[in-house]
Formats: structure tokens, sequence, C-alpha cells
């Protein structure tokens, strides 16, 4: 048997994080879970030391530290860190070989970016480490000989396609989109839409902020700029497509006008597989009792829609963030944060998501960036001006 390749994932409890623990716990000839690492969710985590006995747990909150303490036994031998920085400790431990970057939003750069200058591998699903930062994190990979593979399925899909071309021979990239719950619906309409509407995405089961964030297409444009980093490729070479099935993650046009596209089942667990097992392949449907594979048989429909950036203010807003660089996009993604759980606290209306994000760039007083600490500062600023706009939007 070849030497188990020791992981520590970090937003261990969250959607991605149990999801690639299920893939872990049938592939533990392959890895061994070294570190977990969650923010506040005590008794989940308490639950994932008990079946995966980790040598270290890192909470960010030192409140959940003690609530885990006081939920294990003196069997479970497990050290328990503390504190936002325990992550950055967690993720550089000497033994760690992977990281799984699966926390969600500006709390996952920093790290992100430490596991990568201590030159560790990543799977990356903290879209927001690149969205933010994607110039500075992949400089830095490249200066360590890191590799930053994706778990975002469109990037996933497109990692793959990359693959099989020579680069000069590229012309574009088209990620695509399910359009979310409310693909099909007018703008006007969806003043009053609740968060439980939103969060109800038709094809993919995830976390809040996501969840919300493909509603409003804003997920796309995040991930457009992260495609744009990932891959060096030109915003204007990376286009957005809707295909409301979910089954082809992202197709790559080549200079003499031939298509190929990466297809699957929409399940996370094949894209976590794919960042986990590469350069291999791991077989999830022989092991995974209920993973099904992409069965083409089934397809009575597939279909594909323009996705218009005058329907989808949140395209734009990521668009023109990349245009302007320095620290726009990363106050952009921070505003987006506050904006998003101020929609989930019922303080704005779904439409006011984008408006609140269009007036906080508006505002924005952009500056070059050229450390972490920038990008951190930038999206402060992002954060406070979204904040006072919500406010203003509660007292109208
Ligand atoms: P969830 O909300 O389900 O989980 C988030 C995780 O991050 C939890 O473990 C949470 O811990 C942890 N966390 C949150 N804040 C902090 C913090 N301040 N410090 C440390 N840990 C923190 O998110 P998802 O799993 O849906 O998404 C995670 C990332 O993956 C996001 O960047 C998302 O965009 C990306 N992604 C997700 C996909 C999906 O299918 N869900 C698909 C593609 C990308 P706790 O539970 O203790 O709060």
């Amino acid at each position: 048997m070849s030497r188990r390749q020791k992981i520590a994932i970090l937003g261990a409890t969250g959607s991605v994080g149990r999801q690639a623990l299920e893939v872990i716990s049938v592939f533990t000839d392959r890895f061994e879970v070294v570190g977990l690492a969650a923010n506040e969710n005590a008794s989940e985590m308490a639950e994932l030391v008990k079946k995966h006995n980790p040598r270290l747990v890192a909470m960010a909150s030192t409140r959940a530290a003690d609530q885990l303490r006081n939920l294990l036994d003196d069997d479970d031998r497990v050290e328990i860190i503390a504190g936002p920085d325990s992550l950055i400790d967690l993720a550089c431990d000497a033994e760690v070989e992977i990281v799984l970057a699966a926390v969600v939003g500006r709390a996952g750069l920093p790290p992100t970016y430490a596991a990568v200058q201590a030159g560790k591998t990543i799977a990356l699903a903290n879209k927001e480490s690149l969205v933010m930062a994607g110039e500075l994190v992949m400089k830095e990979a490249q200066t360590r000989q890191v590799a930053i593979l994706p778990v975002d399925s469109e990037h996933a899909a497109a990692h793959q396609l990359l693959a099989s071309v020579e680069r000069d021979q590229v012309k574009k990239i088209v990620i695509t989109a399910s359009g979310g719950p409310f693909f099909g619906r007018a703008r006007q309409d969806l003043s009053r839409v609740s968060a439980q509407q939103a969060l109800a995405h038709p094809k993919w089961d995830m976390g809040a902020k996501i969840s919300i964030d493909s509603a409003t297409m804003m997920n796309k444009g995040f991930e457009v700029i992260e495609a744009r980093w990932l891959f060096d490729l030109a915003p204007e070479q990376i286009s957005v497509l809707i295909h409301p099935q979910s089954l082809i993650h992202a197709l790559l046009e080549t200079i003499d006008g031939s298509v190929v596209c990466q297809m699957a089942a929409p399940d996370m667990r094949g894209p976590i597989a794919y960042a986990l097992g590469y350069p291999n392949r791991l077989n999830l449907p022989q092991r995974l009792n209920n993973f099904d594979p992409l069965d083409l048989f089934q397809m009575s429909q597939i279909s594909f829609h323009q996705a218009k950036e005058r329907d989808y203010p949140a395209l734009s807003l990521c668009r023109e963030a990349l245009e302007q660089g320095g620290g726009a996009a990363a106050a952009l993604s921070v505003a987006d944060e506050v904006v998003v759980a101020a929609f989930l606290e019922g303080r704005i209306g779904f439409n006011e998501i984008t408006d609140i994000l269009k007036g906080t760039m508006d505002r924005f007083q952009n500056a070059p960036i050229s450390s972490i600490a920038d990008v951190l500062q930038a999206g402060e600023q992002g954060a406070s001006l979204a904040t006072a706009l919500v406010n203003e939007s509660k007292q109208s």
C-alpha cells in the first residue's frame, strides 16, 4: 500500500468540509485526516473528531473551543487550539501535506495564503481567497511551486479541459450557471422574495452564503474572477452561460472553433475527489453507495441561455471590479458577505443586495495592493461602506 496523504480540512463542519470527509472516509487507504478546523459549531466538530480522529483541531471561536473540550472524552486524544490564527497554525502544521480550504468568506484567506507559503498542496473551495487576492496567492504559489487544485465544480471542469489543449490554442473558457432558484423571473418581481425562497437552490445543496450568491449570480461573477487568476486567462476569455440542468460545468473553445466540454452529475463529491486525488482519479461509484454517475440516457433535455449582464447586475459588478484591479474585488467580496448576512436576517430585500453592492463600489476608494494586509484593509473598507448602506436602507 502506498503512503497515505495527510490532510487538514479548514471549514470541516460546512457543506464542502462534510462532503470531503465523506469521500475521505471511503478512501482511508489513500488519505489520513490530521487536522480539522471550523468557527463555532462545537457539537458538529465533536462528532467529526470522534469519527475521524484528527490529531489537531482549530476553532476560530475560543468559546467554541471550550465547548468542544467539554464535549470530548479523555479517549479522544486531540489537541484543540483556538482563535482566528489557530487556523493558520493548523494549515501550516509540519505533518500536513494537503489543505482543503473550505472556510466560507474572507476568514479563509489568511490560512489559505499561509498554507501556500508553507508549501502545502491546496484543494481550494474558498473562492474568496482568489477573488480577494488572486494575483498575490497565485504569485506565491508559483514561487513555492505549490499546486492549487480547484474544488469549485466549474473550475475543476476547466482544469480538466485545459489539460488537453496547448495554452496558445485556447480561445476561451465558458463556465456554466444553473441560473439559481429565480431563473426566468424578471428582476422587478424579486423584490419581496424571502430568504427561504432564495436559499432553495434547484440543483446544489450548499451553505447559505453561496446559495444566496447563486440566486443573485454574484457567485458566478466571483467565479469569473477566480478563473481569471487560477488559469491566468484574460477576463474577456471567460464567459458565462446559463445551463439550468447543471450537467455541463465548463466548456473550452479552441482557436479552430472546436468546443470541448466537461460533464458530470451535479454532486460536489466529484470535484472534491478530483482535487484530493489529483493527478489520479478516485473510483467514487465503486466506493460511495449513494454516488450516481452521469446517465446520458436520463438526459431528456439540455438547454443553454445567455447570461445578459443587464439582467444580472452582479455579473457587471464583478467584471468592473476585475477591470479596476487594486482592492476592488476584495471590497466587493467582503461587502457581499455583509449584505448577504443582512438579507438573511431580513434587514434588506433581495434586490437591495446588488443595489447596495453597487452603492458600495461607487463610494469605494481604491488603492494599489501589494500585500495580504492591503487586501484585508480594502475588504474592511467594503464592509464598512456596505454596513452604512444597509443601515440607511433599514431606516428608510
Ligand atoms: P458553509 O457555510 O456550509 O460552511 C462554512 C465553513 O466555514 C464551516 O465549517 C464554518 O464553521 C467555517 N467558518 C465560517 N466562518 C469561519 C471563521 N471565521 N473562521 C473559521 N471557520 C469559519 O459553506 P460551504 O461549505 O457552502 O462553502 C465553503 C466555501 O466553498 C465557500 O467559499 C464557497 O463559496 C465554496 N464552495 C462551496 C460549494 C458548495 O457546494 N457548498 C461549491 C463550490 C464552492 P462553523 O460551522 O463552525 O460556523
